[in-house]
């Protein structure tokens, strides 16, 4: 399209008859602006008003079209209220028909006795047949040219001062005029056997089938979709070919030691992870990987092992967590793993200025921390991303591990590592991404799973309940912390809302602290003080606290191997995905354990909702019916999915154009 006119598509849609500046705003709200965003403007659904029906044939509730004369029409008001309903009788000669509409008594001049009409709506009743606030038209002999009748017509979404024949009316005018101009956004790369792109965006208004709007969906979603994986390709070709990154070949010399002195021998699954990873790490061409692997399922290990391969090739690392929790709890484990082998691990958080290797977990001896880190050895930095993010640099960095996040964009995730040197990079994430939304968000990436988690691990028992069995899980939960075991309870709210029946972490601990006594109960939430949250989970840990009453905070973070239940209450309020976050928190010890979800289970959607966890506790199997569900944005979080915007893409349905839109897009950059 070289030096080109712009095309009119490109105009606003003021330019258009019929806009004025009341309507461009109306558009503006749908986000329509140009005449090409109006084209695009996806129809909510298609109803199909070909076939006119006998009037004698119809059924209470079913939606039908109607064609008939107008037998007779007028206005019934009541004197009180300003109420009125206007009434008007179509005569097919089967039978008649009754249109009414309430509080339009204008309409009365539009119809007129005698006159043939279309009608299209719902059966109210059949005594006598009615159907209230139809759609109507005057059909007209050789009228080929009706919008809203006799055909397989569009239904928009609106916005309030917009109305349905409207819109269409101007889609429709507008097609007329300019679909012929209309191409798709990545016409060299679309498919060869794609209908031409006038016909297609037709198909998507005003189809002659009921497939063919499907169809021409999924031409512009694959074409949508061709166009961000062209971007994203683009990115990484850009990187491969102009960063040059850090060798780190390494020479087993911490590697050895630390895999010997773990206490257990990696996984199947995690061998072939970190051979992956160590693959990528001797070569000069930065790493860009995510590893994805179900809670509990040992990514830390493996990110420590990739780490030590760095760290032995003369390199700093830099390990970025999602909040301040992790972090530390990420520095206790490092150092508890790190220290023997000389190495020294930072702790850099906003509370806490590089502090000098966490303490350690408490079953294990204290790493001698009193020795100052000597500069030349290289480290491993410990922080959140925020503070990492807000301008932290660390010189001759090697590797980023950023762990449990997948809520960050491409362009983020970059501008994240631009300080550096072109660094490796490893993404960790627990909460396993459906693939659609793997190679949307993450297609810049590599991708290595860790399918299955170590052996021996307790397993985890899920269990629905309604709100009035209550009691019996109080006497359950008792009877474990009886037998030495321990407990979460978690909330979806810190606080009251206003007359809001969400229970809250304050209020339920307690009335839990009641039920369970003697046994102690903590509380923990995100709005305490980072050291009192230290302070109970300190407690909790160590087995002092026998419960701990909790918001969503704990998802991330704690690891507590003698924790085997875990009571979820409003469990509806969390996502299928969290949920099973959550749940991870148990089940880290050779212990039975047990989770316990807790909701109003009279709504057939909650129940079977839910008890999709109670049938798998494959993270992926979760992740994919979350999706579904939900849909990609809520699935992923509203504010920073880092999703793009598309307008025919269902990322919870279109794998297989995700796919072909990839295949396509590397077969044109190889
Ligand atoms: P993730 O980060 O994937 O949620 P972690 O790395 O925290 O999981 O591992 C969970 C627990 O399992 C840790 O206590 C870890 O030491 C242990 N673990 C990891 N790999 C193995 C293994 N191969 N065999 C036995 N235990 C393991
Ligand atoms: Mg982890």
């Amino acid at each position: 399209m070289q030096g080109a006119a712009p095309s009119p598509l490109d105009h606003p849609v003021h330019c258009l008859h019929g806009v004025g500046p009341e309507k461009t705003a109306l558009l503006a709200r749908l986000d329509v602006h140009t005449v090409r965003d109006l084209l695009l403007l996806r129809p909510r659904r298609h109803e199909d008003r070909r076939h006119t029906r006998p009037i004698n044939s119809l059924q209470t509730g079913e939606t039908a079209a109607v064609c008939g004369a107008i037998a007779a029409s007028g206005v019934k008001s009541w004197r009180h209220g300003g109420r009125s309903v206007f009434e008007c009788v179509v005569d097919d000669g089967t039978g008649r028909l009754h249109c009414r509409w309430w509080n339009l008594p204008y309409l009365q001049h539009h119809f007129h006795t005698g006159d043939p009409l279309f009608v299209f709506g719902r059966v109210t009743s059949l005594r006598p047949p009615t159907m209230d606030h139809p759609e109507t038209e005057r059909a007209e002999a050789g009228d080929d040219e009706s919008i809203h009748l006799r055909r397989i017509v569009p239904v928009y979404p609106l916005t309030e001062g917009l109305t349905q024949r409207w819109l269409r009316t101007l889609i429709f005018r507008t097609l007329r005029q300019h679909a012929a101009e209309f191409r798709l956004a990545t016409e060299p790369s679309s498919p060869p056997d794609a209908p031409p792109a006038d016909q297609l965006i037709l198909d998507l208004h005003f189809p002659t089938t009921p497939d063919a709007p499907e169809i021409a969906r999924r031409h512009f979603a694959l074409s949508e979709l061709i166009a961000f994986q062209l971007e994203l390709q683009r990115r990484r070709h850009l990187l491969l070919t102009h960063a040059v990154g850090r060798a780190c070949p390494g020479n087993n010399r911490l590697v050895r030691p630390f895999l010997r002195q773990l206490g257990f021998t990696l996984t199947e699954a995690q061998t072939r992870v970190l051979r992956e990873i160590r693959a990528d790490l001797r070569t000069p061409c930065p790493m860009r990987r995510l590893l994805q692997g179900d809670v509990g399922s040992g990514k830390t290990v493996v990110a420590a092992s990739a780490a030590l391969m760095v760290l032995e090739s003369g390199f700093n690392v830099a390990l970025m967590a999602p909040t301040e929790i992790l972090a530390a709890q990420h520095a206790a484990t490092f150092a508890h793993w790190f220290t023997p082998l000389g190495l020294s691990v930072d702790l850099v958080t906003g509370s806490r200025k590089t502090t000098h290797a966490a303490s350690p977990p408490p079953p294990t001896p204290a790493p001698s921390a009193a020795t100052p880190p000597d500069p030349a050895t290289p480290r491993l930095v410990i922080g959140t991303h925020a503070l990492i993010q807000s301008g932290f640099a660390l010189d001759r960095l090697g590797l980023v591990i950023i762990d449990e996040q997948h809520k960050f964009g491409v362009a983020q995730r970059e501008q994240l590592l631009r300080k550096g040197h072109y660094p490796h990079l490893l993404v960790m994430t627990a909460t396993p991404i459906p693939r659609t939304l793997g190679l949307t968000l993450y297609g810049d990436l590599d991708s290595s799973v860790i399918d299955a988690p170590p052996p021996g691990r307790g397993q985890v028992k899920t269990y629905l309940r309604g709100v009035e069995r209550l009691p019996k899980v109080w006497a359950f939960v008792r009877q474990k912390l009886d037998e030495g075991r321990q407990a979460f309870f978690v909330y979806p709210r810190v606080e009251e809302d206003d007359g809001d029946t969400v229970k809250t972490v304050v209020a339920e601990h307690r009335r839990i602290a009641r039920e369970l006594a003697p046994h102690s109960v903590g509380m923990l939430h995100g709005q305490m003080p980072p050291a009192e949250r230290d302070r109970i989970m300190t407690a909790f840990r160590r087995g002092d606290l026998k419960a701990l009453v909790a918001s969503s905070v704990i998802e991330v973070g704690l690891d507590v191997p003698n924790a085997t239940l875990m009571v979820i209450e409003n469990a509806e309020r969390f996502g299928l995905a969290q949920l099973h976050q959550l749940r991870g928190r148990i089940g880290r010890g050779a212990h039975q354990s047990y989770c316990v979800l807790v909701a109003d289970l009279r709504r057939p959607e909650t129940r079977q909702r839910l008890a999709i966890l109670a049938e798998t506790h494959n993270g992926f199997r979760v992740a994919e019916a979350d999706l579904q569900l939900r849909g990609p944005g809520e699935f992923l979080g509203q504010s920073q999915s880092g999703l793009p915007p598309f307008r025919f893409a269902n990322l919870a349905t279109d794998l297989e154009l995700v796919e072909s839109a990839r295949a396509r897009v590397r077969q044109t950059l190889l």
